[in-house]
């Protein structure tokens, strides 16, 4: 028998919408080509829900979760449910809400969808300024993009939408236990943007609360048993005024009297801690596996009375949980907490694959240390189990203890040679051999370039053709031999174009590649791939992160043969391609075992021996891609130090193999530097290419005031627009750049890479750069 006073319950905060075949984006892409009806689509909506929260009940949930599923983001769930899409768009009252909410999250112009052209996503665009999409935005420090609300002085909210409610009755009408979950009002603010000057978002926050409480009114009327309300910004730095919110809104919200569980996660709560424990909700969720740090501390403070939810099971990885790990922290918690205590996946499970069943490709072993979404909420039932001394979590205990130890010494993971090196890294190995000034010189007379030097990003049209061959290949229609010299024909097309062009320095346009990480990931050992671990990252557009599982080794060269055969059809300089560390990092699921810093620097050894091959074949120009190094940074302030040191220090160990000739270009798909230009400069690569067209060049400005060293190429056009930039255009970007950074340390590309464009549309682009850069050289 179980001793009621020691009951605990499990949740999770959300569970993945997209489903198990990512039913919904294939539902939601043949709405959108008028295939499918909205009324079909509400239909394959509700079918998800109701399969998840099958699912949920299944597996021993006390409560299922209403309110995480969305169409296409939840943010935007929000703007509907508050009444506050942009006046801009001047919807008609009689428009159906569907409608709008894809007018929102993709724009009004027919071919407006957001474009992920460069990988990196976080881009809003669109040609038509009256019905842009909403901007796009990373979710806190995860891949996944939501749409930003827009505020300004004149903007309103009313209780507008009924979806929230009608799920909710959807749940109930199955059976359910139900906890609605909303995103708490200070966490909407915040994460809005205002295009007013001077204008302060927060005081929204008057306006903003009495809709919540009708909403909580409604659902308390509905006779849910819980509503969670999510505040991850209380693991924010937050402004003064922000924290101060807090208090007054929960205490009106409380009023309505449906108990509410706040919940945060992501990043430990600090200085808002005992705000957090005192504030007057029912409940707290926290982060267990981001502030294991904070456990005791809250289960000492918060008030007896309150339920404290320990988010236990990692929501952001897909390692199976050390159950053992697990009880061992949360007995004590058990004791203080009697009958107050549940269960939690960290976070919302929507940041992991779907489930593990899928997997028959992966081997046993490995397979075994893994647990995604499904398996995650099994391991709740488990820890449940086991905490109220149920023999049922016995066989489920002994499976998890089997797996841990095996992960543990599995010589899968654990390899000697790549522990040595990284012990025995002489302590220069971050460090170019000389100053960029030597080098540059170096550089200058090697390649004898003309002032205002042209190139492109890397990648160039992913034609349907370079498609259609992969796609054979995969089938095993196209023999390797077959496909590979169909690519080595792509590779001498794009060759032979760059050089019509007059193009200074070119590259192969990675025409082999499927992805910037997938590509290095298959061929590193220490990486796994499946085969649906897709994960959203925003409306129907999935990624499909690799697993970092072991120590990363380099069994073969990865690009030299690629890239010696596109040197080989021209005397201009060919400039290697690869993808940095902190980016493969960033974008794979990462090992837990050891500090990200440590499979950072595993990763940049195998970038850095790639580097001096690509030199040993006698390339003289390396570009190494890392898009992703501003994205890593910490939630917290006060954690960036420790985290640029060891991310510029991989980057500079993956760069630094090489003479003071070869020249090593990185590469960013945004200009965002203000705050970290110390630490960008830092890692010393000769030649930056940025995103700057979109900003107007302003984002050069930090830079100039910073006297950035070294050279950049600021991006003169934006290539997530089909539209071809005129060559006066760029001549006056160019004009302002020269005007911020000596005109001799310039470069002239465009943003970012071209594969989501077709070739007649580049080919004219790049035709006006040329120009464009010709006309500048007479100048300066
Ligand atoms: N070299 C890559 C490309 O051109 C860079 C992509 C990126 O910046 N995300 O496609
Ligand atoms: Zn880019």
């Amino acid at each position: 028998m179980t001793n009621t006073n020691k009951t605990i319950s499990t949740h999770i905060p959300g569970f993945p919408r997209i489903g198990a075949a990512r039913e919904l984006k294939f539902a939601l892409e043949r709405n959108w080509r008028g295939e499918l009806s909205d009324a079909e689509l509400e239909d394959v909506g509700r079918d998800l829900r109701a399969r998840h929260w099958a699912l949920q009940r299944d597996a021993g949930l006390d409560f299922v979760t209403v309110g995480d599923f969305a169409f296409y983001d939840q943010v935007a769930n929000h703007i509907q449910l508050l009444g506050c899409e942009p006046a801009r768009y001047g919807f008609q009252p009689d428009q159906p809400q569907l409608s709008r909410y894809f007018t929102m999250a993709r724009g009004r112009s027919g071919s407006a969808d957001h474009d992920a052209g460069c990988g990196c996503g976080a881009h809003d665009t669109d040609a038509l300024p009256a019905a842009a999409a909403l901007e796009m935005t990373k979710w806190f420090d995860t891949n996944y993009h939501y749409l930003v609300p827009e505020f300004t002085p004149e903007t309103a909210f009313t209780l507008a939408c009924e979806r929230l409610f009608d799920e909710v009755a959807e749940a109930q009408a199955l059976g359910h236990a139900v906890k609605a979950a909303l995103i708490g009002p200070l966490t909407f603010l915040w994460l809005g943007k205002t295009k007013t000057d001077g204008f302060d978002r927060l005081s929204l926050l008057d306006k903003l609360l009495p809709i919540y409480g009708q909403i909580l009114d409604r659902l308390k009327a509905q006779g849910v048993q819980w509503v969670q309300i999510d505040e991850p910004i209380l693991g924010l730095d937050l402004p003064a005024p922000w924290r101060s919110a807090f208090e007054n809104s929960y205490w009106q919200l409380n009023q309505v009297g449906v108990p509410l569980l706040l919940a945060t996660y992501f990043s430990p709560l600090e200085e808002n801690l005992s705000l957090a424990c005192r504030l007057p909700v029912a409940g707290l969720h926290v982060d267990g596996v981001r502030a294991p740090q904070e456990l005791t501390s809250i289960a000492d403070w918060l008030p007896v009375h309150k339920v404290l939810s320990v988010g236990i099971v990692d929501g952001r990885n897909i390692w199976r949980t050390d159950l053992d790990a697990a009880l061992a922290v949360l007995q004590p918690i058990v004791d203080k907490r009697a009958g107050k205590l549940w269960l939690s996946s960290s976070c919302s499970l929507l940041h992991v694959p779907f489930t593990l069943a899928a997997e028959t490709a992966l081997d046993a072993e490995t397979r075994s240390w893994l647990a995604f979404a499904t398996e995650k909420l099994a391991e709740l039932n488990t820890l449940k189990q086991a905490l109220h001394a149920d023999a049922g979590a016995d066989t489920a205990l002994a499976t998890s203890r089997t797996a841990i130890a095996s992960r543990r010494v599995s010589p899968r993971v654990h390899q000697q040679a790549v522990r040595d090196r990284l012990e025995h890294l002489p302590a220069g190995a971050d460090q170019r051999r000389a100053h960029f000034a030597e080098r540059q010189a170096a550089q200058r007379a090697r390649f004898q370039l003309p002032n205002f030097p042209t190139t492109t990003i890397g990648s160039f049209p992913q034609t349907p053709a370079i498609r259609a061959a992969r796609a054979s290949f995969k089938r095993g229609d196209l023999s390797l031999t077959d496909y590979e010299a169909a690519m080595r024909a792509e590779i001498a097309d794009a060759v032979q174009r760059q050089e019509a062009l007059g193009l200074d320095v070119l590259v192969h346009g990675e025409a082999e590649r499927n992805d910037m990480v997938e590509y290095f990931g298959e061929q590193l050992a220490g990486f796994a791939f499946t085969q649906h671990g897709w994960v959203q990252s925003y409306g129907s557009r999935c990624v499909k992160p690799p697993i970092i599982y072991g120590d990363v080794s380099r069994p073969q060269a990865m690009t030299v043969s690629w890239t010696v055969h596109a040197q080989s059809l021209t005397g201009k300089p060919m400039k290697g391609m690869l993808t940095g560390p902190i980016t493969i990092l960033q974008w794979s699921f990462v090992r837990d075992d050891q500090p990200r810093a440590r499979t950072a620097l595993q990763i940049a050894l195998t970038i850095r021996d790639e580097v001096a091959d690509l030199e040993q074949a006698g390339i003289g120009i390396i570009q190494i891609d890392e898009p992703a190094v501003r994205e890593g940074l910490p939630l917290r302030r006060s954690r960036w130090t420790e985290y640029l040191d060891w991310a510029t220090h991989a980057f500079r160990v993956s760069a630094s193999a090489v003479g003071n000739a070869t020249q090593i270009h990185t590469h960013m798909c945004y200009a965002e530097f203000n705050d970290i230009l110390p630490q960008i400069a830092a890692m010393d690569a000769d030649v930056i290419t940025i995103e700057t067209s979109r900003s107007d060049m302003e984002l050069l400005n930090g830079f100039g005031q910073f006297r950035y060293p070294n050279e950049i190429g600021p991006g003169v056009y934006d290539i997530h627009s089909p539209r071809v930039p005129d060559q006066q255009e760029m001549v006056r970007l160019l004009h302002k750049a020269s005007a911020v950074i000596p005109p001799a340390n310039l470069w002239v590309n465009p943003d970012c890479g071209l594969k989501t464009r077709g070739w007649a549309e580049t080919e004219s682009a790049l035709r006006n750069m040329v120009a464009a850069a010709h006309q500048l050289r007479a100048v300066y």
